[in-house]
Order: C-alpha cells, then sequence, then structure tokens
C-alpha cells in the first residue's frame, strides 16, 4: 500500500462484505459500503471544483462518514484537514485563514457542533451513501505545491499556538501496519473508536491501523461513560483512551457495584498523550484484567514513537522501546539534560514532511539530517525503554533545582478528591515558582492546607507547589488534554 485509501481498498477487495465501521446514526457499513461512501463524496468534492493539493476540511466528531470523508480526499489527492467539531468559531477562523481549504465536510448527522459551523460557513446539506453531511466552498481552489502529503493535522496547541502539520501518504502508509503490528491488531477485533479521529492518536490507530487490519471500529461522536460501559460488554476487543476516560470508567463501574470490569472480551488496552503514574496504573490493571500499554507520541511524528508491550503487573510506567524503524536519541545538551537526560529526537518513517507554511518552525524542529526535536525531556533505562520526564518548554527550574511537572502531578493525583491536575511554573521576581492547578468535583473539594499538607508527605521541598488553585473545571483541549499555557491566565485573580 502507498497510499493511505489504499487500506481500504485492500479490505475491499479481499474482504467486502465484513463489518467496517458501525456508529452512533445506526450505520452498519461494510468495506464495500464504505468504499460507495468514499467514492461517493470524492464525487462531490470533484463537482465542488475541489483538486489534487487542495485542502479539504474534515471538521467532524467520529462517525462512519467522518471516516468516509477522510478517505475521499486521498482519493481525490486532496489534503485532508481534519479539525474537531467542537472547536470554537474562533480557533477554526483562525485554521481556515492559516490553510485555507477549498471544501469543508462536515458530520452534522452526530455533532450540534459541526451543525452549528456549519450554519455559519452557510454551508449546504448533501446526501447519499454517506448519509447527510454538509458541504461549503471556504476558500477558491488553491493547490499546494507539496506533493505526497495526505493530511494536514494541527497540534493540540498546550504550548502555544496550534501548528499544521503535514503528514505524508508514506508517514500513514507507515503508522498502519506498525500501529497494527504493536497491537496485535486482527480483523476479528472491535475497536472502541472514542479519541477523536481528528486527533492524531484517534487518526492513526484507530482509523490507519485499524482499516490496515481490517478490523470492525465501533465509532462514538463523544465520550460517554455509561456507553463505553455498554461497549464494553458487547465484543469491544481494544480500547485506546486517555487517563481521564479510563479513571471515568473505574469510578462508573463502581457505582455499579463492580469493582472491575466482568464479563467483557476486551483484550487490548492502552493510555496514550499524558503521563501515567505506577500507583493509577496498578489499579487501572486490577481492574480490567489486562495489561495497561501506554504510548508515546505526537502529531509531528504520526502518533506514536515508543508503544510499550507490557506484561500484567509489570510496575515499569516507561513509554516502552522506539517503534521498529524509529529512531531515538537523546540531546544531553539543553538546558535539564545531563546524567543521561535531556531532549528527545527521532528520525524515521514517522517523522512529518514539515509544518505548512512555516518554514521557521520547520527549521527550528526538522533538522538536515531529518532528526526531529520533540520539546520532551526523556532518558533511556537499562532495558532500552525511554522514559518521559515532561516537556523542556515546561521544566521548572526553581532555586536552581529541576522540576518536572509530571513526578509532581503524580504526587497530587494520589489524593483521592483529586480527579486531575497541572502544574506549571511562573516567574516571579526572577524565580520560578512552581503552581498547581488541581481539578475536583463540586461535591468534593479538597482545601489548599489539605493537598499542601499531602505534597510535604510526598515530595522534596523544592518540588512543593508554591499555590495550589483548586477548581472544578480546567482549560482544556477536545481531546481532554489540559491547555497548560492558559492556566495562569485563566486563574490569574485567584493567584494574587
Ligand atoms: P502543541 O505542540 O501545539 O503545544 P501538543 O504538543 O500537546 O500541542 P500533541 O501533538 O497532541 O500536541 O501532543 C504531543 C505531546 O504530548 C508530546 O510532545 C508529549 O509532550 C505529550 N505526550 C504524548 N504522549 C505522552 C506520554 N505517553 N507520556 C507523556 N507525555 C506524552
Ligand atoms: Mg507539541
Amino acid at each position: 500500500v502507498t497510499r493511505w485509501h489504499g487500506f481500504l481498498d485492500r479490505q475491499i477487495a479481499t474482504r467486502p462484505d465484513a463489518l467496517a465501521v458501525t456508529d452512533t446514526t445506526g450505520a452498519r457499513w461494510s468495506f464495500a459500503d464504505l468504499g460507495r461512501a468514499v467514492d461517493a463524496l470524492a464525487d462531490e468534492l470533484r463537482q465542488a471544483g475541489t483538486r489534487a493539493g487542495d485542502r479539504v476540511l474534515v471538521l467532524s466528531e467520529n462517525s462512519a462518514a467522518s471516516i468516509a470523508a477522510l478517505f475521499a480526499c486521498s482519493r481525490i489527492g486532496a489534503w485532508a484537514l481534519p479539525v474537531n467539531a467542537r472547536l470554537t468559531a474562533g480557533e477554526l477562523d483562525r485554521i481556515l485563514a492559516h490553510a485555507e481549504p477549498a471544501a469543508a465536510l462536515m458530520t452534522t448527522a452526530v455533532s450540534p457542533d459541526a451543525q452549528a459551523h456549519a450554519d455559519r460557513m452557510g454551508a449546504r446539506e448533501i446526501t447519499g451513501p454517506f448519509g447527510a453531511m454538509h458541504l461549503a466552498t471556504p476558500h477558491p481552489s488553491n493547490p499546494a505545491e507539496e506533493e505526497d502529503v495526505a493530511v494536514l493535522l494541527y497540534t493540540t496547541g498546550t504550548t502555544g499556538t496550534p501548528k499544521g502539520v503535514m503528514l505524508t501518504h508514506d508517514n500513514l502508509c507507515f503508522a498502519g501496519p506498525s500501529s497494527a503490528m504493536i497491537r496485535g491488531l486482527e480483523a476479528e477485533d472491535v475497536i472502541y473508536g472514542v479519541l477523536p479521529v481528528t486527533h492524531v492518536f484517534g487518526l492513526a490507530s484507530v482509523v490507519t491501523g485499524g482499516m490496515c487490519a481490517g478490523a470492525r471500529i465501533r465509532l462514538e461522536p463523544r465520550f460517554r461513560v455509561e456507553r463505553l460501559y455498554q461497549a464494553l460488554h458487547e465484543g469491544v476487543t481494544m480500547l485506546s483512551a486517555v487517563p481521564q476516560m479510563h479513571a471515568l470508567l473505574m469510578a462508573y463501574t463502581r457505582e455499579q457495584g463492580f469493582d472491575r470490569l466482568e464479563g467483557g472480551s476486551l483484550r487490548y488496552v492502552s493510555s496514550g498523550a499524558a503521563p501515567l503514574d505506577p500507583d493509577w496504573k496498578r489499579r487501572a490493571e486490577a481492574f480490567y484484567g489486562v495489561a495497561l500499554q501506554n504510548g508515546y507520541g505526537m502529531t509531528e511524528t504520526t502518533a506514536a514513537i515508543c508503544v510499550t508491550r507490557n506484561e500484567i503487573g509489570d510496575p515499569d510506567i516507561s513509554v516502552g522501546p522506539p517503534l521498529p524503524g524509529a529512531e531515538v536519541r537523546i540531546d544531553e545538551t539543553v538546558p535539564g539534560g545531563g546524567g543521561g537526560a535531556g531532549e528527545v529526537l527521532t528520525r524515521g518513517p514517522h517523522v512529518m514532511k514539515g509544518y505548512f507554511r512555516n518554514a521557521e518552525a520547520t527549521a527550528a524542529a526538522l533538522d538536515g539530517q531529518g532528526w526531529l526535536r520533540t520539546g520532551d525531556l526523556g532518558r533511556f533505562d537499562d532495558r532500552g525503554f525511554l522514559h518521559i520526564l515532561g516537556r523542556s518548554k515546561e521544566l521548572i527550574i526553581h532555586g536552581g533545582f529541576n522540576v518536572y511537572p509530571p513526578e509532581v502531578e503524580a504526587a497530587l493525583n494520589e489524593h483521592p478528591k483529586v480527579v486531575q491536575c497541572a502544574v506549571v511554573g511562573h516567574v516571579v521576581d526572577g524565580d520560578e515558582k512552581v503552581l498547581a492547578f488541581v481539578q475536583a468535583s463540586p461535591e468534593n473539594m479538597p482545601g489548599e492546607e489539605e493537598l499542601r499538607a499531602f505534597a510535604r508527605e510526598r515530595l522534596a521541598g523544592y518540588k512543593r507547589p508554591s499555590r495550589i488553585v483548586v477548581a472544578t473545571e480546567l482549560p482544556a483541549a477536545p481531546t481532554g488534554k489540559i491547555l497548560k499555557h492558559k492556566l495562569v491566565e485563566a486563574f490569574r485573580d485567584r493567584l494574587q
């Protein structure tokens, strides 16, 4: 397979009638059905004047139609520009102005947010084998010069303005088999598709890995714990989610009167996109009865760089060895580096082509030999497994000592009233202070003093937060990832 949609074509050729995708609209499409939906959307795009090299906004929440839209772009050589429909109008407008898509497809059947954007953009309804969607033409056709790009995917924006990452057909044709192989995915598997297909983890592992293996994908437009609980009792075998979703599922199951998941057919569970802590991992494994795998990756690397292949009960909280084919090395010369620790650099077929229309950021991230600077700090252990210490930008140097926010976060997360938390550095009068922001439920809010005492028992003096702000909600991306650069601003009045 040399083109992204080739994974689908291979399934159509060999197993046309096998069930490929199901969703909350009641769609149950075989690979042949999915192929017909893709062809029909490709026709709609061509008729709307879209050409190869044009960007096509796929404004969506997970549904069968969202997958058809992605492969339709690939089919006509356009770049799919997957964007989560839950972005605000302002956030979407910034992406539209930068990417100038010639067409926009919107999964209005599953998403009121997509419908609101469709209304605002003057989109028209289209119907066909793909169900009902909306189509708009926000910009005239203006094909990009870069060749072989399949997807333009904006980063989460945790550290600043999202950047447009160009992923090629080659990137995705590598990600498909490697993500399927790492998870042992087979055609009989049923994948729970709750990670947004508009984010690199959903796109690479659920859509691309799933299609490569010919597994069935059960799509969920948004996370609802009771639906996940139900799905796990209806044949789902693969669950990839972020830590927060696992935590909510465990709490919900307890409310149903069970300590652990019973009677499911789950055989693979993974957590990604955020650091894990050992205590929490142990509880999650006891709950699922299978090992919890952790993956480390980023938009710029078509998702995974490293993935664990742990046995159950393994106390290791590394992110595992590099994917076969991916090179990883540590640059110890950066701030916070030394003694084996430093910035994680990676090279190989998973690394992006560059940032779209941002030569400066591309030059800063990619060197002439193809090494990508991840911006994350890490080190290898003696088994050759990578440990992520945190982002280099977020490293806090307090009183001359290095403080890694994930370590402080892990300590606070052990407190029973803490749902999740984020730790950032904040420079006041030349010294960088450690600030913690804790999310708790309104019925169960811990006091700052109670948390401070808890931190004192677990953390060396220089690592302890100077302030702990407790709130019912923290600024977050649609994937649930906390937007750290917005924290100080959001709680400025409470930091006085
Ligand atoms: P932006 O680049 O716009 O600031 P972002 O880096 O959050 O946003 P993504 O590409 O979605 O955008 O996230 C990749 C980052 O997520 C990695 O660079 C790393 O910091 C973090 N990350 C991913 N997986 C893990 C993991 N298993 N453990 C710790 N951190 C992780
Ligand atoms: Mg990033």
